[in-house]
């Protein structure tokens, strides 16, 4: 049953080239996911760029949002020459050439009066209806890049998105302004490896990126717990986008067919997207990679003490926050895991009891509490099912009499599970599901002849 393991990394390596540079942070991604708190955010700022032509929050909203790696990225990305910008002066190099990074609370007027430039020019630029619509709202990372001629403005360039570029020039005495359309190229690309440690780290050997591979973990959240569930010799294959600009690689895209084999399951997740470019992910069957939530973890009980910040505590007597939901029932009621998920704590927390507490995809994670037993199943690094008994309602802990105690947390904030918004798990809708079926066949064999030659590189190897 041995398999000639590093053949394969070794022919793969020869169709893609490696892009990850930096082998190192991959490690802190699983870090990262093992513990669960990374934002969506951190992995798809470019696609976001793709998808939003327009800058339209005020630079004193979005301090907070402002991305470190985005804002660097951005900036790497600037610096490099527009061929696709022609410059209409005739010695560019005798005028200075100055990049405005902006940051939280800059605005041009501050910016111009720090580097000398021209108060008058930017009343002026300010007047263009392209200048009012790009550059009066300006957001930290945003960079404009400005050549001036003795503190006169010459032009002004600021790319507004992956295509887009705004570029003002003086000409005969007057600025003008036009949006630069730089088109970008969409290439499918396949990819595949065999975990020897880490999904990070097997997937940094293959030369694939930590976006994608975030974006692959992602996708299985809700069936793989990337820390506890996988093995060696787990395998995974994926179809994705790379998008290109001017003959250079920018960045990956979508992930549009994956298979990921874990422990002896084949799982299979296909990207549709409706006619609202909504993008979710579903198996072959249809049926979505998210999934549900139960209202509540007990049948017929009735909520005792609902989620509230500032409650009088029953026992202690002191105001503490109830950031959960209790439910009463007899002793022994059974508690149900309110989603497929892993369990991840078992034991006796303090005030809590004894306490359980499920992951559920990526970011979500719920946490039972005073029972007066687990049950058997529910062993810590097992996975559990929506609907299954994990434990039975008790009094351990600080309770006043037996209920469960129930918290629901994203990003380890808690939430108010009867007002939280759980997870979209509906299977593909009746209106697309033809449209579905036809994508996924045809996706489904580009896999399997991928598939295919891999095996067929591995034989003749
Ligand atoms: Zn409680």
């Amino acid at each position: 049953m041995s398999r000639p393991k590093s053949k394969l990394r070794k022919d793969y390596k020869t169709i893609h080239t490696p892009k990850s540079k930096n082998p190192k942070r991959a490690y802190w991604f699983l870090f990262g996911l093992g513990v669960s708190v990374i934002g969506m955010n951190f992995f798809l700022p470019e696609n976001n760029n793709v998808d939003e032509p327009k800058r339209t929050l005020e630079v004193s909203k979005v301090i907070k949002e402002s991305d470190p790696q985005t804002t660097k990225r951005i900036l790497n990305e600037e610096i490099e020459d527009d061929p696709a910008i022609v410059t209409p002066v005739k010695n560019p190099e005798n005028y200075n050439n100055i990049k405005l990074m902006i940051e939280p609370r800059d605005n041009l007027e501050y910016l111009f009066k720090k580097n000398k430039i021209d108060l008058g020019n930017l009343s002026e630029i300010m007047q263009l209806a392209d200048a009012q619509k790009y550059l009066r709202l300006l957001k930290p990372g945003d960079l404009i890049e400005i050549n001036i001629d003795q503190g006169k403005v010459i032009n002004l360039k600021k790319k507004l998105n992956l295509t887009d570029t705004l570029f003002i020039a003086k000409t005969n005495n007057k600025f003008l302004s036009e949006v630069i359309k730089r088109p970008i190229e969409i290439k499918k690309k396949f990819g595949h490896g065999i975990i020897k440690s880490s999904l990070y780290e097997s997937a940094a050997k293959s030369g694939l990126t930590d976006k994608l591979i975030m974006n692959l973990a992602d996708i299985y959240a809700w069936d793989i717990d990337f820390v506890y569930d996988i093995r060696i010799d787990d395998t995974f294959y994926v179809l994705y986008e790379e998008i290109w600009q001017d003959g250079k690689y920018i960045t990956d895209g979508e992930i549009i067919i994956s298979e990921f084999n874990n422990n002896g399951r084949k799982l299979k997740a296909i990207r549709f997207k409706d006619k609202n470019e909504n993008l979710e992910y579903f198996n072959p069957e249809g049926q979505s990679m998210q999934k549900a939530f139960l209202k509540a973890p007990v049948d017929s009980a009735r909520i005792s003490s609902g989620f509230n910040p500032n409650r009088k505590h029953p026992v202690l007597n002191t105001i503490r926050a109830h950031r959960g939901v209790d439910y009463a029932a007899p002793r022994g009621t059974r508690i149900k895991a309110v989603s497929d998920g892993t369990v991840i704590f078992r034991g006796n927390k303090g005030n809590y009891g004894k306490t359980i507490i499920l992951k559920h995809g990526r970011n979500i994670t719920t946490l039972y509490a005073h029972m007066s037993n687990y049950a058997k199943a529910a062993k810590p690094g097992r996975s559990v099912n929506q609907g299954q008994t994990i434990g039975y309602i008790g009094s351990t802990g600080l309770a006043t009499g037996p209920h469960v105690h129930y918290e629901y947390r994203v990003n380890e904030v808690h939430k108010n599970p009867s007002k939280v918004k759980t997870p979209r798990a509906q299977p593909i809708k009746d209106e697309f599901r033809n449209q579905f079926h036809g994508i996924s066949q045809s996706l489904l064999d580009e896999l399997n002849n991928y598939k295919n030659t891999q095996n067929i590189a591995l034989l003749r190897n």
